[in-house]
């Protein structure tokens, strides 16, 4: 049975709105997390962790099983077929957590609702959030089925869709989208590719990353000219031929694929006086660096905290903040992850002197350091 009265209602039992609801059950209040699908998603999608999401998700007990479940990867490098043009050291950062930790998304919601359900909470499915209205004391979501939540608070954890965002009548502008295709494909590799790195090949024919996934998998994603629907063997090993290591790496099954474009947006604001955004309803960048879902998912430990609050002492002062910051650090990473998407896709015949600028750049420590912990995001913290 779905609660008629509750303390914050979240509507999307996502990464994000899990990750919300789960920093609220920590805190002791209740939490009523709906969501239109009947079951989660089982894709990979994001499969990147950085240092700062894990030292947040440490706040809401999951980042010990994260890591337990996922690789860690100390070396993430640029390359040029063999030749290695930067060398990012995640091993030597200022964290707990040293290292990328490689981990696909399904896994990553599944750690994050067995801990909602440990601490008593759940998801309550297939429930469409079809409208929602705001008094000065409440809040209240209206599903389609015709039932009525009423609230203090409601998060809007819908994707970057968002219906919540549109009703209270949030603005989601921005440069719309990057004329770029990527093909996206989850493999099986035998020989060529490393398991303790992930590689971002700079190759004349475009880029390709490869990234090593905790089953033996490995994860391509590369700029093309036309996405297919679904990447096949052949098409997977056309890309590490002309893009990847100079040795033959085999491909030898797809396991997942998929293709994206990129939508480069931020919400105007993340608050409308009870209904807060967090996620891809308040920002969709390039997936370059990988920074998407670990956005969301430091918005969803600080703005759970900030809700705590508001709910226990009346004190909204942490929303506002949450709102300001949170927003400015997404404007910060899509920013980050528009120049990294700029550089890894200029024109052909620009590839070989940018590869040697890199080169050159890559000699001065600073600027790897720099660099890896902007991708780690504790530089700023
Ligand atoms: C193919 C693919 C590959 C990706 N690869 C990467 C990657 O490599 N790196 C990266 O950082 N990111 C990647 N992403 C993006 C990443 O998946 C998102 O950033 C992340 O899922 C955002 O989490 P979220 O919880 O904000 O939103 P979502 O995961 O979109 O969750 C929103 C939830 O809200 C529910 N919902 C929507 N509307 C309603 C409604 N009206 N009522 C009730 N429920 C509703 C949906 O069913 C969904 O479960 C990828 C995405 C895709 C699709």
């Amino acid at each position: 049975m779905i609660p008629k009265q509750t303390e914050v209602v979240v509507v999307g039992a996502g990464p994000v709105g899990l990750a919300v609801a789960v920093s609220l059950a920590e805190a002791g209040r209740q939490v009523t997390v709906v969501d239109r699908q009947s079951a989660g998603a089982n894709t990979s999608r994001a499969a990147v962790m950085h240092p700062r999401t894990l030292e947040l998700l440490e706040r809401i007990g999951v980042s010990k099983r994260l890591t337990e479940l996922g690789i860690h990867v100390e070396q993430f490098s640029v390359a040029d077929g063999n030749r290695t043009l930067v060398p990012l050291r995640f091993d030597r950062l200022p964290t707990a957590y040293p290292y990328v930790l490689m981990i696909p998304q399904n896994v990553t919601e599944q750690v994050l609702l067995e801990r909602l359900t440990e601490l008593g909470g759940s998801v309550h499915r297939p429930y469409v959030a079809a409208g929602v209205r705001q008094s000065a004391d409440g809040a209240e979501v209206t599903l389609e089925s015709g039932e009525v939540i009423k609230a203090q608070y409601v998060v809007a954890a819908d994707g970057m869709h968002s219906k919540i965002r549109d009703l209270a009548g949030l603005g989601f502008s921005g440069d719309g989208t990057l004329p770029l295709n990527f093909t996206l494909a989850d493999v099986k590799v035998e020989g060529g590719l490393p398991k303790e790195e992930v590689l971002l090949y700079f190759s004349k024919a475009g880029i390709l990353v490869a990234a090593p996934l905790p089953d033996g998998n490995y994860r391509l994603v590369a700029e093309v000219e036309e996405a297919p629907e679904k990447p096949d063997v052949a098409y997977a090993q056309q890309l590490l031929d002309t893009r990847g290591p100079k040795e033959r790496a085999r491909v030898t099954e797809v396991i997942w694929g998929s293709r994206f474009r990129i939508h480069e947006r931020v919400a105007d604001r993340y608050r409308e006086r009870r209904i807060l955004l967090a996620g891809d309803a308040a920002h969709t960048h390039s997936p370059a660096g990988g920074q998407g879902m670990n956005l969301g998912l430091r918005d969803a430990v600080v703005l759970g905290e900030a809700l705590a609050t508001a709910v226990e002492t009346g004190d909204e002062s942490k929303l506002d903040e949450y709102a300001t910051a949170g927003r400015a650090e997404a404007v910060r990473v899509v920013a980050l992850a528009h120049r990294l998407t700029r550089l890894a896709t200029v024109p052909a015949a620009v590839r070989p002197a940018r590869n040697a600028a890199l080169r050159l750049l890559a000699k001065l420590p600073r600027f790897r350091r720099g660099l890896a912990e902007q991708l780690a995001a504790i530089g700023h913290r």
